[in-house]
């Protein structure tokens, strides 16, 4: 494949404005799918979650998910939407092997949300106010697998397609134009699918992980030439899995295509595929405004019909929403900007709001959770919070350093063992004999010891340079095992050498 050309990123800003544009698919963790009774699980083995409606066998006949419509409905209100009383279905005709009934039932004209915003905050607090076009409900298509080498399509030597994801329920979030990010677009764009992310999350009404597709995201991106009122030509980046994906592919796309047009060339107007591994994107297919997919209404469906009761019922039933929740804990915990990014950074609120409501103070959690953990898990290669740990566990571990039975730095062993499987914090810390040493009279005999062998060392902590007790307390702490509070073996070394 070859490298496209790409511009200083600065450079490209000063002569470019980017604006850009996402369409963001969720899927619904509805049980059944969005018009028949399969499953609707991940993971299942191939092909055994279908039946005649999600494959189109001729004569079958589609009925809707009632759960699917009620969670379209609270994701347009959480992001603002007006709901309409009225939308229906309609086919989008086209043919793609994992598409078994050649068309896709998805809301064309009529979505049943419309016209809504989402305010993300950046990570210096910067907001930005996203406006959304539409959320619609769809289909699902099913997955191909690509055999071969490198799992893609290019260079398989054939493909074999399961059809268990042939009509789960999606709901496709569609932003209007946004305008105005300049040098900050890809982290709009991130912060934008974050905050989708997490508001689907906070509702219940999918499992939200990107990792698993079920949040996938497109992205156009397009720009012009500053001081100009036409937009350029866009791309659309299609199915960016992560969060630091779609920063990068927005990016990317800034430095590709100034580099393009200061060439004097023209953008082509395509899809374009994000690649993980090298950091690029490259040309899918060429798409025109002028796609036709043939929509009309969807016959074998009726209209959907959302009374005002039903949306205002509904909308009791909207959660707390993320940012307001953030502003919250980050004022309850007294936690600074910097601290509380970092948490969010790390995908660590959930774990921390556990620990906390577990019994540990928010700062103790946040040390274990953002320092220790999250050095562990990054030497693992996986999320702090996916550590064979629970919040319970590390807030019995802070307690345990609180009331003094354990150390910091014994705390770190304690948390080896609880990964280890040896069971909880405190368990760990009887069956490796971890407890700190509080017994004085142990103590005092090892600083007999140390005296002992550092006759020189006593003699100067007596004539008051008690500077040189730190000799003592280092032999004293080793003879421990570390498991002594420092604090106290130099009270007890000054008294011992002193008589005082
Ligand atoms: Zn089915």
């Amino acid at each position: 494949m070859a490298r496209d050309a790409l511009m200083d990123y600065d450079k490209a800003l000063e002569l470019f404005e980017p604006v850009l544009g996402f369409e963001v698919h969720v899927e619904l963790n509805t049980v059944t799918k969005m018009f028949c009774g399969c499953a609707n699980s991940f993971g299942s083995g191939p092909n055994t979650n279908v039946c005649p409606v999600c494959i189109g066998l001729p004569g079958s006949l589609p009925v809707v998910n009632e759960k699917a419509i009620e969670s379209s409905v609270r994701i347009g209100l959480a992001l603002g939407c007006s709901i309409a009383e009225t939308c229906r279905f309609a086919r989008k005709n086209y043919f793609y092997p994992d598409l078994a009934k050649a068309y896709q039932v998805s809301q064309f004209d009529e979505p049943i949300a419309y016209e809504g915003s989402v305010t993300i905050e950046l990570d210096d607090g910067t907001s930005f106010e996203i406006p959304v076009e539409r959320a619609h409900m769809e289909e699902d298509a099913g997955k191909l697998n690509h055999v071969g080498a490198t799992g893609r399509i290019q260079g398989a030597q054939y493909s074999l397609v399961d059809y268990n994801r042939a009509g789960v329920p999606l709901v496709e979030i569609v932003s209007k134009p946004i305008y105005g990010t300049g040098s900050r677009a890809p982290e709009v764009g991130r912060a934008y699918v974050g905050a989708i992310r997490d508001i689907v999350k906070s509702l219940g009404v999918s499992d939200a992980r990107m990792e698993q597709g079920s949040v996938r995201c497109d992205a156009n991106i397009s720009l012009r030439p500053r001081g100009q009122k036409e937009l350029g030509t866009r791309t659309e980046t299609k199915n960016v899995n992560s969060l630091r994906s779609v920063e990068r592919a927005v990016r990317y796309e800034i430095q590709r295509q100034a580099a393009v047009l200061a060439a004097g060339d023209s953008v082509t107007q395509e899809t374009r595929h994000w690649h993980e591994d090298t950091g690029v994107t490259s040309s899918g297919r060429v798409k025109s405004d002028a796609d036709d997919y043939r929509y009309f209404p969807e016959p074998d469906l009726v209209p959907v019909t959302t009374t005002a009761d039903v949306v205002e019922a509904l909308r009791a039933t909207l959660p707390e929403l993320p940012l307001a929740k953030h502003s919250r804990l980050k004022a309850e915990w007294g936690f600074t900007d910097l601290e509380f990014r970092d948490v969010l950074n790390g995908e660590l609120l959930d774990v921390l709001e556990a620990t906390v409501s577990a019994g540990a103070t928010p700062q103790a959690a946040r040390k274990w959770w953002t320092g220790e953990l999250t050095r562990l898990a990054n030497a693992e290669g996986v999320e702090a919070a996916a550590l064979p740990i629970a919040p319970a566990q590390v807030a019995e571990l802070a307690a345990l350093v609180a009331e003094g039975t354990i150390t910091d730095r014994i705390a770190r062993t304690v948390i080896e063992g609880v990964l280890a499987g040896e069971g909880d914090p405190r368990a760990v810390v009887e069956s490796r004999g971890l407890a700190v040493v509080s017994d004085d009279s142990a103590l005092l005999a090892a600083i007999d010891e140390a005296f002992a062998a550092q006759p020189d060392v006593l003699a100067k902590i007596r004539d008051g340079k008690v500077q040189a007790a730190g000799a003592i307390i280092g032999q004293v702490m080793k003879a421990m095992r570390g498991q002594a509070d420092a604090a106290r073996v130099r009270e007890l070394v000054i008294e011992r050498a002193t008589g005082n």
